[in-house]
């Protein structure tokens, strides 16, 4: 496939491409320009049910497979993406609309998972003690659970399927994913590579859809695990439907991230990570960093760069030779949400200090576009403060001090990331001790975790136990066993005498 094509989305079936003619479809478009690209298929009850049967009759051989030879199918496929690496940025880039330059940063993020993957036969060894009790040993062994699926949002087309199934493969697993209605066409090329490194049959199947499609997968009963990353709202719908069915879940979800700039921040490197962190990916990242807590007079110090820095973003179509600075949001009807979030927040009091309501690109007249915004005196009862905008946005909330800014920050319903700015090691050991929120930057902007590392989102952000990647994800796709073992006979030596 390349990048160009429009086609309808197959499912992928016991190593077989179908397009299934018959089903009803929705459209993907392409954000930039307002175009649909493909139809993706609501699959049925009866395909979820042929892609899980698939999967469960491959997992007996799959699992028996050493994990050496499952590691090699991931340095392969390590190779393929790795040629493939700009037509998958391509992808990224037109049926989700970030610019090139964001989508080959994620996808990277994608392919450093394929790498930990590749250390399996590391990661999956147990431990040992000799004499447990007079001629007893003890060992553990972590082994594959079956049937696990992955449902992944629009945001990250590249990077989030790969945080799910080359390590629930590696483990010994067999998968179904079910990509983002939205944004299926990398999933789809990704599984396409996976095919060419020599994946064996029903070992990963694909199949496509919204809520029906979800609900079919989350109550099959040869389904053991589930892996989600969406809204919050649906993931504790999958974390609670998940679980009644006897399904393990790890169910990441939505996010609000609070920046805190003391008075003492190094002033251009702020004004550079906060714009970087609310305005990148257009705002379209759990980890978005969406209100900036400003303390005392960093406001001051900080707010009239930030308004330039943000005025001088440029945002256009990101399929364009040139690349703008921002690309369109992921759908009109999300843009027209973010606007009326923004009047709203300013029709409950807030001032809107960079007003980005108005983006237009002439190139690119039916393209998703919002421009750079910046709210400012945002107070905590307002909408925009309470609700995941999801959208180059950033609230300015003015603290008087670091305790007022930790608390406030600590009454989120969500806990995904937290960061400071701040030269002083007592304020940034206050707040990393403090700060309710499971990845935490110090003068780093967007604290998102990398493939060895857990991404450790709390309270409304993760529902479950054992979050996704490094060796909590190991954990999570794999059940431990402990082994006692005792030898009867009398004398060894004797025997081997005979
Ligand atoms: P979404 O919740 O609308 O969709 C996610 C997946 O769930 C899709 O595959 C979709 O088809 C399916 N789905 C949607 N509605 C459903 C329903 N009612 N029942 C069952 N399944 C349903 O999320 P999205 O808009 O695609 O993605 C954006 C959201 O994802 C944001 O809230 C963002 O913060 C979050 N996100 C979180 C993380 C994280 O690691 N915490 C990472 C990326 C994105």
């Amino acid at each position: 496939m390349t990048a160009n094509q429009v086609r309808r989305c197959p499912v992928f079936i016991d190593g077989l491409w179908r397009e299934l003619p018959d089903l009803e479809t929705s459209p993907v478009y392409n954000p930039s320009r307002g175009e649909v690209i493909a139809e993706v298929p609501q699959c049925s009850d009866e395909i979820v049910n042929e892609a899980v049967e698939a999967a469960a009759a491959a997992f007996p051989s799959w699992r028996d497979t050493p994990p050496v030879e499952r590691a090699r199918l991931f340095f392969r496929y390590r190779q393929l993406v790795e040629e493939n690496f700009d037509l998958i940025c391509q992808l990224v880039s037109r049926e989700h609309g970030k610019t090139l330059a964001e989508a080959r940063g994620s996808a990277f993020r994608g392919l450093e998972n394929i790498e930990y993957a590749c250390g399996i036969p590391s990661l999956l060894m147990g431990d040992s003690l000799e004499n447990i009790a007079r001629g007893v040993d003890c060992e553990t062994v972590q082994q594959p659970l079956g049937v696990c699926v992955g449902i992944t949002p629009f945001n990250f087309p590249a990077m989030v399927p790969l945080w799910m199934f080359p390590l629930a493969l590696a483990c010994g697993n067999t998968f179904v994913l079910k990509p983002s209605e939205k944004v299926p066409l990398t999933a789809i090329l990704l599984i396409e590579l996976l095919e060419k490194a020599g994946l064996p049959k029903g070992v990963l199947n694909v199949v496509h859809g919204g809520r029906a499609c979800v609900d079919a997968l989350l109550t099959h009963p040869k389904v053991r695990a589930i892996s989600f990353v969406g809204s919050s709202a649906v993931a504790k719908y999958i974390y609670e439907t998940g679980t009644r069915n006897g399904k393990r879940v790890q169910a990441n979800g939505g996010a609000k991230n609070y920046i805190v700039v003391m008075p003492d921040a190094d002033v251009p490197r702020t004004v550079e990570a906060l714009a970087t962190a609310a305005f990148g990916c257009a705002g379209e990242r759990c980890m978005a960093g969406s209100t900036a807590l400003t303390v005392g007079v960093a406001a001051n110090r900080v707010l009239d760069s930030l308004v330039q820095a943000a005025r001088a973003i440029k945002v256009g179509p990101t399929d364009a030779a040139v690349q703008p600075d921002m690309g369109p949001v992921i759908t009109a009807q999300h843009r027209d949400r973010v606007l009326s979030l923004v009047t709203r927040g300013e029709t409950e009091g807030a001032k809107v200090i960079c007003d980005g309501r108005g983006a237009h690109n002439h190139d690119a007249p039916n393209g998703f576009f919002v421009g750079a915004t910046i709210v400012d005196e945002v107070t905590n009862e307002m909408t925009l403060a309470r609700e995941e905008v999801f959208g180059p946005v950033l609230n300015v909330m003015r603290m008087d001090d670091l305790d007022q800014a930790i608390n406030l920050a600590n009454r989120s319903a969500y806990g995904n990331g937290a960061a400071i700015f701040t030269n002083s090691g007592k304020a940034a050991r206050e707040f990393k001790h403090r700060v309710k929120a499971g990845m935490v930057g110090i003068n780093v902007g967007v604290p998102a975790t990398m493939a060895m590392f857990p991404f450790t989102g709390w309270d409304d952000s993760f529902y479950g136990d054992l979050h996704i990647q490094g060796r909590e994800g190991v954990q999570f796709y794999t059940q431990q066993k402990v082994i006692s073992t005792r030898w009867f006979g009398d004398n060894v030596g004797d025997v081997w005498r005979k």
